[in-house]
């Protein structure tokens, strides 16, 4: 059995605990960090590794995060969450 890591996204912390079913069935996370709930899967709310990596990387190359947000439509805020955790 492989454990799941789940990550809360709006925080990106791991620091999350089990919280009971949504209603349709979903298990619920609560994060530690941030007091927010996260479901199992939370939809277009959250970007797939890959993709974070790529927008992550072109911030690298432009350093502009207003060009980011157009280029990718992602918002100023999560890039810069993504910045903060991966010093
Ligand atoms: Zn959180």
């Amino acid at each position: 059995m492989v454990t799941q890591v789940v990550i809360c996204y709006h925080c990106d912390s791991e620091n999350v605990v089990k919280n009971g079913k949504a209603p349709n069935g979903k298990q619920k996370y609560l994060c530690h960090d941030c007091l927010r709930q996260s479901r199992e899967d939370p939809g277009s709310n959250a970007y797939p590794p890959d993709r974070r990596q790529e927008i992550l990387h072109a911030y690298q190359e432009r350093s502009s995060l207003r060009g980011l947000a157009r280029t990718f439509g992602v918002s100023r805020n999560t890039v810069t969450r993504w910045l903060k955790k991966s010093r």
